[in-house]
Formats: C-alpha cells, sequence, structure tokens
C-alpha cells in the first residue's frame, strides 16, 4: 500500500497559498486584508476609551474632543464595513476555490493509472477528497476561514501582549495559563467527540438508509412484496433512539466543562481586575490606561483562547489536507508520452502473456497464475469458465488497464509496458459489462467524438454491423437523437440488450485490429444473438478478437476455446474437439444444454412457426 503523505501545517499552508494564487490570487488580497483589519478594528476599540478620557482629564476643548471621537468611531465604522465587504466576497468566492480543488482531484481520476482505479485505498482517498472539496461549506472552503482566523488570533494575540507587556509580563504568564487550561477543559469535549464520532455515524449512515431507501423506486418493490416497511421504521426508530442517547451524553458532557471553564473565567477576571484596581487606587495607572489594560485583558484572553481553540481544528484540516494531497500526488507507474511508440494502429499482432501471475491487492489470492496463452493476429478465441475465474482480469491484462503482478504480457513481441499507454489503449475495441455511455448523440457516442468530427456513414455501418441501425433510424433524430432521458427532455433511452449493441457499434467504430467483447450477448435477445453470431466472421474479418461468453453454442464461431479455472487454462481446443474430450467443457455444455434440448417434434415444429 501506498504511503499517505504527511506534510507539516506550514507546507499545506504554502501548498493552499501556490494553488490560490494560481486559480484566484485576489482571494489571498481579500483575506490578508480582513487578517489586517481584524487586527486593527479591536486594537482601536481598545485604545478609544482611553484616548477620550486622557482628553477629558487634560481638559481638551470639546470641539478637538469630539473631532477625534467622531473621527476614530467614524474610522470604526468604515473600517468595520470594509471587512464585512471582504468577507461577504470571500464568502462568495470561495467557490472558484472548490471548483479549482474539483477540477484537480476529477483530471487525477479521469486520467490515473486504471490499476490505481481498483485499488481500495486509492478509491478510499478518491471519495474522501471529493467530498472535502463538494459545496461553498466544504472542508475546504473552510480553508479560507481557518487560516483567516488563525492569522487574526495571532496578529491580535501579539498586539495585545505588546499592550500588556508595557504593564507587567507576569500579567501575561497568568493568563496565559488559564486560557491553556481552558483550552486542555475544552479538549476533553472534542477528545469525546473524536473517540465517538463514529457510533454518532453508524447511527445516522443507518438512518439515511432507511431514509433513501423510501424513495428508491428500484427497491419499492423489494419493500412492498416482502413487507420491509414494518423493518425499516424499526430500524429508523432504534437508531434514532440511539443518536438522541449520544447527544444526552455529549450535552451532559458539555455542561460539565462548560461549568468547570466559567468558574476558572471568573477566577481570571477577578484576579486581573483586582491587580488592576489596585495599580489604578495606588495611582500606579492613570483611569485611561486601567480602561485601556481592562480591554486589553478581555481581549487578549479572547485571542489566546480562540487560537489555542483552533488546534484541534487546524489538525483536522491538515490530516485531510494531507489525504488530498496523497491522492492528488498518488504515483503513477505507466509510461505514456515517454513509452514506445506502438507503430501500426491498424493491422493486428501476436499477444502472448507469459507466465502472467496476476494479483488485485498485494498479499491477495492469485486471480491467474503462471498463466501463458498466445492469441495469434487475426485469430477469434473464445474464452469460457466460471463467474470469478479471471476472464475478465485477462481482458484487462490484454489491453493494459491493468499489468501483470509477475510476468508480462507482449504485444508484437514487445512488453505492453514499454509502451505509450495512450496509444497502445487505441489498439482495442473493447465492450466491458460495466459500461459507461455519455448523456450525448447516439452518433457522438459511437464516434467518440463531437459531431463535426464523426463520419455519419461508419457510423451508421457500424450500427448496422452491431444490430441496432432499424432502431436508431425509426427515431425522428436518427443518429442526432440525444441518450438519456433522465438528462435530456428529448432523450431517448435503450433497452439493455440495446445498449449493448451500442457498445458493440462504438467498439467497431474506431476499426480496431483487437476487439475484446466481455459477455457482450448478455442481454441480447436470441434473435439478435444469433444474428450476431452469424455475422461474427464478416464483422470481425481481419481483426483478433477475445470473447467471453457464458453460452457456450455461441463459442463454435471461434477458431480456438479456452476453458479457464484456478487461474489456469484447463482445456483448450475447438467446439469438437473439447466436446469430443469429455473433460470439464463438455460438463459444462452438456449442463447447459440440456435446458435448451427438446423434443425434435417440438423443435421441427417450432421452426416452421
Ligand atoms: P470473471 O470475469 O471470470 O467472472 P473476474 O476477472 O471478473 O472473473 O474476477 C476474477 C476474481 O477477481 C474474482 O474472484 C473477483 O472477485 C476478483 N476481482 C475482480 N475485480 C476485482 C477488483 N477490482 N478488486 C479485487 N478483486 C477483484
Amino acid at each position: 500500500m501506498e504511503q499517505d503523505k504527511k506534510y507539516p501545517v506550514l507546507q499545506n499552508l504554502a501548498y493552499c497559498i501556490r494553488e490560490t494564487r494560481k486559480a484566484y490570487p485576489k482571494l489571498l488580497a481579500f483575506c490578508l486584508l480582513i487578517i489586517l483589519l481584524n487586527c486593527l478594528v479591536p486594537v482601536i476599540t481598545a485604545f478609544l476609551p482611553k484616548i477620550v478620557i486622557d482628553g477629558i482629564t487634560e481638559g481638551q476643548p470639546l470641539r478637538r474632543l469630539l473631532a477625534v471621537t467622531g473621527g476614530l468611531t467614524a474610522m470604526l465604522a468604515v473600517l468595520s464595513g470594509f471587512r464585512m465587504y471582504l468577507e461577504k466576497l470571500v464568502y462568495w468566492n470561495k467557490f472558484k476555490m472548490n471548483a479549482h480543488f474539483l477540477r484537480l482531484i476529477t483530471r487525477k481520476g479521469l486520467t490515473t493509472d486504471y490499476r490505481n482505479q481498483e485499488n481500495e485505498h486509492f478509491r478510499t482517498l478518491q471519495n474522501e477528497s471529493f467530498a472535502s472539496c463538494n459545496g461553498n461549506f466544504s472542508y475546504y472552503a473552510q480553508i479560507y476561514d481557518t487560516v483567516v482566523l488563525f492569522f487574526s488570533n495571532l496578529l491580535g494575540f501579539l498586539a495585545f501582549a505588546g499592550i500588556l507587556s508595557t504593564l507587567n509580563p507576569l500579567l501575561i504568564v497568568f493568563l496565559s495559563l488559564t486560557a491553556l487550561v481552558s483550552f486542555f477543559l475544552n479538549r476533553r469535549i472534542s477528545k469525546w467527540i473524536e473517540g465517538n464520532r463514529d457510533e454518532k455515524a453508524g447511527y445516522e449512515h443507518r438512518m439515511q438508509y432507511v431514509v433513501s431507501a423510501a424513495d428508491d423506486v428500484r427497491a419499492a418493490k423489494d419493500i412492498r412484496l416482502y413487507r420491509m416497511a414494518a423493518w425499516l421504521d424499526g430500524i429508523y426508530e432504534k437508531n434514532l433512539k440511539g443518536l438522541l442517547g449520544w447527544y444526552r451524553r455529549y450535552t451532559a458532557k458539555l455542561f460539565g466543562v462548560a461549568a468547570a471553564d466559567s468558574a476558572l473565567a471568573l477566577v481570571r477576571e477577578a484576579a486581573t481586575y483586582a491587580f488592576l484596581l489596585r495599580l489604578a487606587l495606588k495611582g500606579n495607572i492613570t483611569v485611561a490606561e486601567f480602561v485601556l489594560y481592562f480591554n486589553a485583558v478581555a481581549g487578549f484572553s479572547a485571542w489566546l483562547g480562540s487560537m489555542l481553540g483552533q488546534i484541534t481544528g487546524v489538525q483536522r484540516l491538515n490530516q485531510s489536507m494531507n489525504r488530498f494531497r496523497s491522492y492528488l500526488e498518488y504515483p503513477e507507474h505507466y509510461l505514456r508520452e515517454q513509452g514506445k511508440p506502438v507503430g501500426d494502429l491498424k493491422t493486428p499482432k501476436r499477444i502472448e502473456l507469459r507466465n502472467v501471475s496476476f494479483r488485485y491487492e498485494a498479499g491477495g489470492k492469485d486471480v491467474l497464475r503462471n498463466f501463458s496463452l498466445t492469441l495469434e493476429a487475426g485469430e477469434h478465441l473464445a474464452v469460457v469458465g466460471l463467474n470469478g475465474a479471471g476472464k475478465t482480469t485477462m481482458i484487462k491484462l490484454i489491453c493494459g488497464l491493468t499489468e501483470a503482478t509477475e510476468g508480462c504480457v507482449l504485444y508484437g513481441g514487445t512488453d505492453v509496458r514499454e509502451y505509450n499507454r495512450d496509444e497502445y489503449y487505441r489498439l482495442f475495441g473493447a465492450v466491458f459489462q460495466d459500461y459507461s455511455i455519455l448523456p450525448v448523440t447516439i452518433e457522438e457516442i459511437v464516434a467518440e467524438d463531437d459531431s463535426e468530427n464523426a463520419d455519419p456513414d461508419r457510423v451508421k455501418q457500424c450500427l448496422e454491423q452491431a444490430g441496432l441501425w432499424d432502431r436508431i433510424a425509426s427515431l425522428p433524430d436518427g443518429i442526432r437523437s440525444r441518450y438519456d432521458k433522465a438528462f435530456w427532455d428529448d432523450g431517448i433511452n435503450l433497452s439493455g440488450g440495446e445498449i449493448q449493441k451500442l457498445l458493440l457499434a462504438r467498439a467497431l467504430y474506431r476499426q480496431p485490429p483487437v476487439v475484446l467483447l466481455d459477455e457482450p450477448t448478455a442481454a441480447l435477445d436470441p434473435v439478435s444473438e444469433n444474428r450476431l453470431y452469424e455475422t461474427y466472421d464478416k464483422i470481425m474479418n481481419g481483426k483478433t478478437t477475445l470473447f467471453i461468453s457464458h453460452r457456450l453454442a455461441s463459442t463454435r464461431f471461434c477458431h480456438r476455446i479456452v476453458l479457464i479455472g484456478d487461474g489456469r487454462i484447463l482445456e483448450e481446443g475447438t467446439h469438437e474437439e473439447l466436446l469430443a474430450k469429455k473433460g470439464r467443457y463438455y460438463e459444462l455444455f452438456e449442463t447447459q444444454a440440456k435446458y435448451y434440448r427438446e423434443d425434435p417434434g417440438e423443435e421441427a415444429d417450432r421452426d416452421e412457426f
């Protein structure tokens, strides 16, 4: 497993500043201004009464007093107003940074080595990263608030420490100590929340599950037929009780800490004010200074308390930032531009799996073990085997989506790992069971490109070969029909079988030398399936094909069949040879065939029909 990044706070801060400078530099200037104003406004507020009292005691004329007080108050009003304006600007513009971070994550997700996408740790990091950048209240939107608050606190703390140091540095020590005790008291709450977070999340998660089941149309049938409503309601109630219990315990904890914290604040204020009063009464400080220090003591404690209180938040943000960067910096191993050019992208070359062993996770089970297989150029190979035998994995290895743990895959005699992987992918037209279709026009889906770049004649030809042309031609917009009703008001929906045909047309459009089909007929009706088999030779003429199917009868049109199981080839040969062998293939074929076999007379009737 890849080690997660562990950058210290300052390095992550520098990273955020760099990214903000790249994407939205104004935000940095806004944040900096807010920090300065956050410090300046309280400092002026603390000095204002002192200045006024000094003026009065010095017997300054009313006009001058009014001018100074009015000027400072007006300045405070302007500065506070400006700060509010900046805060609104930051609030509404944080989404630009969210969008920037989301784009980085999306780009990584789209381009990362495919094998990373199959790695559980990578996927966890990916999910967390997406969750932490989503929305204006997301984790990363908080970075700016947190950083602004932290530096405002720091600057304010230094400014007020400066004011108090002119009185007695011991006062700073005393106030700092009480703030520390208060911090540790409050940390008990954060620790309690941290320790009990999973319990709360569990209740919420299960309640959310019930809520989402209620409006899930797919679940609606089962919920009714299997009378699951009362059961789900019970789950909700049980977890709601659990959640309320959690909050009760939390409130009790909070109350204890709040009481102790208030008592501490009382002691602190009483002691410092008694100290200040004593100094004032002895004449060591003037009334104006008393007011200034009075304000400074309150301000100092508040700044320090807030700064200490932020530590846990900053640590959590830093951890999340490290997870985010671990995802973005997750190592990529496949060669791209640095790899060898593939050369001819039209004529197939020999494909060889040489002593390949493959495991999905280190220490996991071998899906393929010391597996060797050669596909000659232009050969049609069928691969059969039980579920989980490793057939799809084999396809992913051949087309370079994933790589052998041991051994190697060769194309035209060269290890696939040496090629420019992006170019290598262009050799394959593949139809996987788990597919993705963008909500664009049929033409764009088949051509995998904008309609300006698509060749409509070729699109038509591929749809014909895949057996979908009649359906598409009958639509008012033909190949310009947009797929997915959920996306477009005038969009079209396709059945499972029609989607398989569309995927086949897409695989054919790129005129690949190698076609890889993973159960491409599973959702086809028998007529369409039969038609595909009949035309298979013509469609796939001159191409290397690998065809995975559970319907053993469908393998007849392939030159060779391999049966795999236990991570290795169990049997291989033509359909007839394998039947004659009376081995595993024969057993599988017989098991399947007996359900199809009918009375010959009946079959004749049906044929006539
Ligand atoms: P088949 O196509 O023959 O049904 P697969 O190649 O899909 O088999 O899967 C072979 C084995 O590898 C199965 O045991 C399956 O559970 C496991 N497997 C498949 N994909 C993954 C994955 N992404 N992560 C971990 N294990 C996987």
